[in-house]
Parts: C-alpha cells; structure tokens; sequence
C-alpha cells in the first residue's frame, strides 16, 4: 500500500486554454510573474516552482503535486483549467474538424467541452446534453469563462447546453443531420479517481476484515457496476444512431472491466457499422493499452493508472467502417 500512496502523488495539471491564451504566454506569465522555473526533463531532486509541457497533450502543462492554483488569477479569468491529464484524452482523440458539428453527450461540468471548443477553435457547433441541470449551470459558466462561445442560445454561439438525457435526443432530427463526432463520458463508477483510491488503500492499511455487512456491499457493487454498464452500451448504442456520426470517443474514470473493456465487447458484437480505430489513431505513444485477457483489440484502447502520474481511466474511440460500392472496389 505504501508504494501505491507514493505513486499517487500526482503532478497537478494545468490545459491552457489557446481560446484566450498561449502555451507560451503562460509558461511567460509564471516564470517571470511567479517565479517559477520551466524545465525539459524532469529534475527529481527538485520539483519546487517548476512547470514542463507534458508529452501527449499539446496545450497541457505539468506542475509539482499538491501546486494550488484554486485562485490563481489565470484561472479565474479562463486563461487556464485544471483538468486530469487522462481526462484531456477524449476531446484530443476525437479531434473534431473545424467548423464540425459536434455531440458532447454527458457533457457537465463541461471540461471536456470547453476542450473541443479549444480544438475547432471555437467555429463550428456543439450540442452539449446533460440531465443533471445544476451540472449543466456550472457547464455554462466555466464554457463561458473560458471563453466558448456560448450559452446565450443566439444563432452564432457554438455551444449550445441542453438539459435532456442523450438517450432522449432524437438522432434522425434534422439538425443533428450532420453530427460527426460525438464525445462520450458518461456517469461511471469513479474508480480510478485518485482520492477514491485512497479510501482503498486505506482500508487495504488497516486490515479491513470482511464481514457479513461488507460482502452484501459487494453484492450491490456487482450490481451496480451491472446496471452502469448496460447504461453505458445503451448510450453507445445509441450514439451509432446519428446518420452522419463517423467517430465516437467513450471514456469512464473507471478501473474495471465490466465498465471499460466489456462494454467494448459487447458493442463490437452486436454492431456491424463501426469499429475500434488503429492503435495508430489513439495516442500511439500511450504505453498502457486495454486488458489483452478481455479483448483481443486491446491494443486499440487506452487505460491510465496511478503509475503513469494520472487517474484511473479508459478511452475507446469507434470509427463507422467505410463502405466500399461494388463497382468501385
Ligand atoms: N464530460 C464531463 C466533463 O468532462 O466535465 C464529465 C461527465 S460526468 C463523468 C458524467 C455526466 O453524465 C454527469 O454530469 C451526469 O449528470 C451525466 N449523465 C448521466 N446520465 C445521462 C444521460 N442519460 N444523458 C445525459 N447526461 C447524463
């Protein structure tokens, strides 16, 4: 256990949001406004004041653990966001075009919106669902802050946040007609979040017995996971509906397989039209891949854990398989 406490020692993340700002500009602003030191590689002698581009994500910068940037007058003013480097993953797989339309479908508290946004460059639309209204309040105001266009529901905005549940939006309706991207990150079990996992490792530390009691709260987390994850193949499922979508991401914050790889599975084994994109589509450089023992893909898929200094999570991205006309093959 006190090998995983280490390891959950995380670096905070800070995506700058390039619809107000530069990568450069901040590095800018926190070395000669606050003393901090921009740094290549790692020093591992000493973290103290330092900030470095992380690897994977263009716009996302790495700083110390526990570095408190809650009131940081970059952030208040929507210059940056904090936000979990694997939860920069969708939005950057999916990659939207400029100018696309866009499903964001379990969208709030919208860090993965105001994300897409930051990638089209604020052209193009994005419908952004959620059934948790005060969710979707608190959406509005950071995609505002960030400087989405946004909100106010005029013909022009960007992002428009509609309280419903994805599953209730109609796919053949003619507005979603040309919807090719939909991003996916609904409610999951929260697993992998690192404050979670302290509770277990607490309780791995003090001996927890089982009793009775607890095995019937296994009982419920069995169902559980159960219930979320035919939730989570319902919406997928249900994404593959609109006409024109051609690339899906699905994420979960989750650590395990009912709700990650064997969600997968089953879609792979009911759809005909879409499958996972290459490896070569998904964050190649990302080392830890999907479970090999539940998936034969599973090279294709992302996991992230503690050890690689984030949360637990998992993305799939589906792509609608091209079809060849006879004459033409
Ligand atoms: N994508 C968000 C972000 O990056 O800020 C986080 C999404 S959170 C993991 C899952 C969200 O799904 C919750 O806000 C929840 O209210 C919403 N949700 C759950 N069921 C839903 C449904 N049927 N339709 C739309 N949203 C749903």
């Amino acid at each position: 256990p006190k090998d995983i406490r280490n390891s959950v020692n995380v670096p905070r993340f800070v995506r700058v949001n390039i619809l107000k700002t530069s990568v450069e500009e901040v590095i800018k602003h926190f070395c000669e406004q606050d003393g901090y030191r921009c740094i290549d590689e790692p020093d591992f002698t000493d973290l103290r004041q330092t900030i470095k581009r992380d690897v994977h994500i263009p716009d996302l910068l790495v700083f110390p653990p526990n570095t408190d940037l809650h009131d940081h007058g970059l952030l208040l003013s929507g210059h940056i966001i904090l936000q979990d480097k694997a939860s920069c993953f969708p939005a950057y797989i999916l990659s939207p075009s400029k100018d696309a339309h866009v499903i964001d479908a379990c969208a709030a508290p919208g860090n993965k919106t105001s994300h897409l946004s930051a990638i089209m460059e604020n052209t193009g639309k994005i419908w952004a669902f959620d059934i948790d209204r005060k969710r979707l309040d608190v959406l509005k105001a950071l995609t505002e802050r960030a400087g989405c266009k946004s909100i106010l529901l005029s013909e022009e905005e960007n992002i428009e946040a509609i309280h419903r549940s994805f599953l209730n939006v109609d796919p053949k309706d003619d507005k979603f007609a040309n919807v090719e991207y939909i991003l996916l990150d609904p409610s999951c079990s929260g697993s992998g979040i690192i404050s979670r996992l302290d509770y277990l490792i607490d309780s791995l530390e003090n001996n927890l017995v089982v009793s009775n009691k607890e095995q019937k709260t296994c009982y419920s987390k069995d169902a559980r996971l159960q219930n979320l994850s035919e939730f989570q193949t319902q919406l997928i499922l249900h994404a593959f509906k609109f006409p024109s979508v051609k690339k899906i991401t699905y994420s979960t914050c989750s650590i395990y397989a009912e709700e990650n790889e064997r969600v997968v599975k089953e879609i792979l084994h009911v759809t005909d039209d879409f499958v996972l994109a290459d490896r070569n589509k998904v964050i190649p450089s990302w080392e830890r891949r999907g479970d090999n023992n539940e998936l034969d893909e599973a090279q294709k898929l992302i996991r992230t854990c503690p050890e690689d200094s984030t949360n637990g999570f998992f993305v799939a991205c589906f792509v609608r398989k091209v079809k060849h006309c006879g004459s033409n093959i």
